[in-house]
């Protein structure tokens, strides 16, 4: 099936227009009719392909709510109408261990992404929500709840889940000190959820003027991490350090931040490797936990949740034409606080 895109065909290149086909809806596919697609930084690390193996050609976008508009003879899940959702990840191998869990992003075969890389086949490049529809198994696709705004639905399936799923797993509660550092797409999901476990949350931010919307998001606190006398202040305070940081940095001026048995969930994931010196871990007995996404069942946990506690994200919304504008804007940290494009201007 014929699909309109915008792509990138080389790692130097603006995106463009571009077209490609989809395969036709197996048994269990469903087809999505794209509306919204976030914008997240890892989109700009891999059509630069600053993380390296990029393949092109690239149609990013892994954070995509439509409506379906076909379904396959075995498909139990959805029918045609509902409200659906996209994330980062659209095949694993289903029978691994982790997949049996439903913790398919850490399939011990790899999951497959949404886009820049092979699909299962091996021959079909993946393509992404930069695009007019989806075709995906119905497992990797998720119920959106037609209470909450859809564009600014979108960016659950990724910065919301990203943030989500380990601030769960840390056991984030009423009463712990959280840190998120970081007041971008991620990072303002991160502020959200963590308000909402009941924690005390501090924004750690290297933006003076996101002062304001760290409080009005729900923040208590904010502490500037270019500042080194608000930095020492809060030597060993925090439980727990949520690290969103897109660009090179060094984990040692966070880790001091962590109290006895603190950890660090890092999600950013920069260029290049961060450091660190292991005094600062020993210290307090601290410790890093890295984090990829979520699970489907986790993913569609936290898509309900959010419908309960109306929660989603804070978007400027663009039409497709501006995406590489919105590219030089979110590195130059201009983004308040994720781009979503609404797909009906391609
Ligand atoms: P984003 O919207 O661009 O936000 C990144 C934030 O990092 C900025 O708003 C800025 O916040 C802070 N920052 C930027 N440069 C910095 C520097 N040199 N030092 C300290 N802080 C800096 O990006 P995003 O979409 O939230 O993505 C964040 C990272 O997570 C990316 O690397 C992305 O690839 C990764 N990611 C990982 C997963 C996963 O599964 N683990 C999933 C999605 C994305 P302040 O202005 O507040 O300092
Ligand atoms: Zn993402
Ligand atoms: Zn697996």
């Amino acid at each position: 099936m014929i699909t309109k895109a915008y792509a990138a065909l080389t790692a130097k290149d603006p995106l463009a227009p571009f077209q490609f086909e989809r395969r036709e809806v197996r048994p269990n596919d469903v087809q999505v009719e794209i509306m919204y697609c976030g914008v997240c930084h890892s989109d700009i690390h891999q059509v630069r392909d600053e993380w390296g193996e990029s393949i092109y050609p690239m149609v990013p976008g892994h954070e995509i709510v439509g409506r379906v508009i076909k379904t396959g003879k075995d498909v139990k899940k959805f029918k045609a109408g509902d409200i659906a959702g996209v994330g980062v990840m659209i095949d694993s191998c289903r029978k691994c261990k982790n997949c049996r869990q439903q913790m398919e992003q850490y399939c011990v075969e790899d999951m497959t992404g949404t886009y820049n890389g092979m699909e299962r086949d091996g021959v079909t490049i993946a393509q992404g929500g930069y695009s007019s529809q989806i075709v995906t198994d119905e497992r990797y696709v998720y119920h959106i709840s037609s209470r909450l705004d859809l564009k600014a639905v979108a960016p659950l399936l990724c910065a919301g889940i990203t943030t989500y799923s380990p601030l769960r797993y840390a056991g984030v509660t009423k009463g712990m000190k959280v840190g998120v550092v970081g007041l971008g797409g991620l990072g303002h999901m991160g502020v959200k959820f963590a308000v909402s476990f009941g924690a005390e949350v501090t924004l750690i931010s290297t933006s003076p003027s996101k002062q304001k919307d760290a409080e009005r998001l729900g923040a208590h606190k904010f502490l500037l991490s270019t500042d080194e006398k608000q930095m020492k202040g809060s030597d060993s305070y925090f439980d727990v350090v949520l690290n969103t940081i897109s660009a090179n940095h060094d984990y040692e001026k966070y880790l001091n931040l962590l109290d006895l048995n603190g950890k660090m969930l890092v999600v950013g994931l920069p260029a290049e490797d961060p450091r660190t010196r292991p005094f600062a871990l020993i210290k307090n007995r601290r410790s890093i936990t890295g984090s990829m996404i979520g699970g489907t069942k986790e993913t569609q946990e936290m898509l309900d949740y959010c419908a309960e506690k109306n929660i989603v994200a804070d978007i400027e919304l663009i039409p497709i034409g501006q995406i590489n504008e919105a590219y030089e804007r979110m590195i130059r940290n201009d983004v308040r606080y994720r781009f979503v494009i609404d797909m009906s201007t391609l």
